[in-house]
């Protein structure tokens, strides 16, 4: 083939490579960002460095890095994690199969594209030998395929943070797939760690990918080259295509390096940095041996960012065997016969049976908001939840669903099915899954929330959460199944009674199980009748909170909030109507051990008016908690509502004022006022005539504020009537319209 038309068929093997912007590998900022951190790193890796170049040396000259007479196989397990939320990011199992399998034969120089490696290069494409394999025992001894799967959040915003429930480091290499880059790794494709910092974060060591490069170009491999203590081409760095630099192997030629271009020829025959470029060796026996290669730089190595990716060098390869013989970050236990049979990584993949798995989904319907599943929606509603199968880890040959609540559709074998309720309360969804190896069975006894809508009637009203009991239609649901959360608490309270509910945002793992941030998680209120009240009226409760010490230093941002979200369609649509964040949501400053709010001063009143539109007859409240990275448990108590707020119920309102609402009315009247120093308190109705229809007098704790409902059945009449109350001797006097 003429090296012209070889051009255009590489160039056309690569046409995709080069619509793709995306910065191919923070492998180098990850590197450096670290190595600020700990500088010990640059120390440590200097003696790993010297180590690698004496063993090369040794190599060299006996020549053996051309010809790799070390023929031996390094057999290596790895596990593949899928770090998902359920979107494009939930891999199939048998497209990762089938990627490892590729990467595998990569780095046996088996990958097909090696027939287009330049002329110059072809002596020096290196079979590294190296075989992965998908373990089948994993840490705990139990069989697997080598694929795990972890619903999280961090899917969407990962960093080292998305790699909890990575496997031994020294066991397997971790492979973790993801959907999006948070701020810390912004822009990569994909990114690793050098032996010599990986030792320093075992958690933290392998290969973190976007999804989208499971089988793209040669990305996983560039980057497990990296595990195996491989530089870039070009060198250490994340700035291709600068200056000349060199990667510490011999037979790869100083290069600028690349950014994603594909097959053309301006990399393919760029000689920048490489003209005349050869070494001289000096043999143990004393011979002098000049080796001159190639004077076109290797813009086909796998470590460039051509994304023309072909081949490892003769010398990157020794650089990784010798990287496998170290026990740097464990990597020589990863081929011993004891690992190998630990993890069982020769042995065929196992039949398993399936992991059965289910998704509650967007809500089907006319009013869904379109960004968020649908966990809660009254009984009888007109829309309906919706329920995805997710079953892996097999072939799926059936399936079978049931659900508890008088579900409109018991039973299907449906991959996807819709549900109303009749009975309200907690529903219990169950799936089974079925393949050739065996069933699974998945039970979630509160899958979903069908709600209530008996309307509790606002007057009077106050939730104090003074027993469990007190909770059970107030529903909690932590999505992400994780530590971070509602829930109900006793020992800490902001009304005296020793109890309240928390969201728990303290992590109490140091990270282990992922960082709080990107999290959320919901707790809602029953319906409330609030048909007919005007004027101001108000969602009052308290609260308390603190926050941790920023791990970066300097005074820590406050990265919680608390959104209030109001529904009057039963839960298929929820509306913003308020919420709290920094100081007015963290109002007890750091404390960086669990924070429990243990004296009165610790809490503070909120209140939010509810605004007219949301006041009818079937109002639903939701607190949608938000956890930040340096947040610490947030409480709250004694929910109610009142015409005013909780702050001015504390101490605003003027001994002897008095308010009724709502006024006119046909359903009965609340009366509110603040009694006096002496706490005696005298009503007087009158209808237009001036005839008495009630009266009483009643002894309160002075100086509180006090309700009092005063039912229809008292004023049955409609027409117009006058009401007193007398405080401390003071009367004052407003008019009453009942229609
Ligand atoms: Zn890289």
């Amino acid at each position: 083939m003429s090296k012209k038309l070889f051009v255009v068929v590489a160039a056309m093997l690569c046409a995709g490579s080069v619509l793709r912007a995306q910065e191919p590998c923070g492998t180098d900022k990850k590197y450096w960002d670290l190595v600020k951190q700990k500088p010990q790193i640059l120390e440590y890796e200097r003696a790993f460095e010297e180590q690698i170049q004496n063993s090369i040396n040794d190599a060299l000259r006996n020549k053996t890095t051309l010809t790799a007479t070390d023929t031996a196989y390094f057999d290596i397990p790895i596990v593949i994690h899928v770090v998902h939320d359920y979107g494009a990011e939930y891999l199939a199992d048998n497209d990762i199969y089938d990627a490892v399998k590729y990467w595998s034969e990569v780095f046996q120089a088996q990958n097909t594209d090696t027939a287009y490696v330049i002329a110059p290069f072809k002596k020096y494409i290196g079979n590294a030998r190296i075989r992965l394999h998908l373990a089948t025992i994993d840490p705990r001894g139990k069989p697997t395929k080598g694929v795990v799967r972890h619903m999280s959040y961090l899917t969407g915003n990962a960093d080292d943070d998305a790699k909890y429930f990575g496997w031994p480091n020294n066991k397997y290499i971790n492979i973790w797939f993801i959907r999006t880059f948070g701020a810390a790794s912004t822009g990569a494709a994909a990114y690793a760690y050098y032996p010599s910092t990986a030792a320093f974060i075992p958690n933290y060591d392998g290969v973190i990918s976007l999804y989208t490069y499971l089988n793209y170009a040669k990305a996983i491999p560039h980057e497990i080259g990296h595990v195996l203590n491989l530089q870039h081409v070009w060198g250490n760095n994340n700035s291709p295509g600068t200056v000349c630099g060199n990667d510490g192997v011999d037979d790869t030629p100083p290069t600028k390096g690349h950014n994603p271009v594909g097959c053309v020829a301006s990399a393919l025959y760029d000689t920048a940095c490489a003209t005349g470029y050869m070494r001289n060796y000096t043999t143990s026996a004393g011979v002098d041996s000049v080796e001159n290669y190639p004077d076109t730089v290797n813009s086909q190595n796998i470590m460039d960012y051509t994304y023309c990716q072909q081949m490892f060098s003769k010398g990157q390869v020794v650089r990784m065997r010798t990287a496998l013989l170290s026990s740097t970050a464990g990597r020589n236990n990863l081929s011993t016969a004891a690992n190998l049979a630990a993890t069982g990584a020769m042995a065929a993949m196992p039949d398993l049976p399936p992991v059965a798995e289910f998704i509650v989904d967007r809500g089907v319907g006319g009013t869904f908001a379109t960004d968020t599943r649908s966990y809660f929606l009254t009984f009888n509603n007109s829309n309906s939840f919706s329920f995805t199968d997710h079953s892996w880890n097999d072939t799926i040959t059936s399936l079978k669903w049931q659900f508890s609540n008088g579900a409109t559709t018991p039973n299907s074998t449906a991959s996807a099915v819709l549900n109303k309720f009749s009975v309200p309360g907690w529903v219990t969804a169950t799936l089974t899954a079925t393949s050739n190896a065996g069933s699974d069975t998945l039970v979630n006894t509160h899958a979903v929330y069908a709600a209530d809508t008996t309307a509790v009637s606002p007057t009077g009203f106050s939730q104090h959460f003074a027993t469990p009991a007190s909770i059970d239609n107030w529903p909690m649901i932590n999505f992400y199944n994780n530590q971070y959360k509602w829930e109900y608490v006793t020992g800490a309270s902001a009304d005296g009674d020793n109890s309240c509910v928390r969201f728990r945002s303290f992590d109490t793992t140091n990270k282990v199980f992922g960082t709080p941030a990107g999290d959320h998680d919901d707790f809602y209120t029953p319906a409330f009748n609030l048909n007919g009240i005007t004027g101001k009226f108000y969602l009052n409760f308290y609260t308390a909170a603190a926050k941790t010490s920023n791990p970066g230093g300097g005074t820590p941002a406050v990265g919680d909030s608390l959104q209030i979200d109001v529904s009057t369609t039963g839960g298929a649509r929820w509306t913003r109507i308020g919420g709290l964040s920094g100081n007015n949501l963290v109002n007890n400053g750091v404390k960086n051990t669990e924070y429990k709010p243990t004296l009165p001063a610790q809490r503070k009143p909120q209140a939010l008016n509810i605004p007219d539109v949301y006041r009818t007859g079937n109002t639903f409240f939701r607190f949608r908690y938000w956890p930040g990275n340096t947040g610490n448990n947030f409480y709250m108590d004694n929910v109610y509502m009142f015409p005013f707020p909780t702050s001015v119920d504390e101490s605003v309102v003027a001994a002897g004022t008095f308010s009724v609402y709502p006024n006119p009315s046909s359903e009965g009247f609340n009366l509110v006022f603040r009694n006096g120093n002496e706490g005696n308190v005298h009503l007087l109705i009158k209808d237009i005539a001036g005839r008495v229809i009630y009266e009483d007098q009643k002894t309160y704790t002075p100086g509180t504020t006090a309700q009092e409902n005063l039912p229809k059945s008292l004023l049955p009449t409609p027409g117009m009537y006058l009401i007193t109350v007398i405080i401390d001797g003071a009367s004052r006097t407003e008019k009453l319209i009942v229609y």
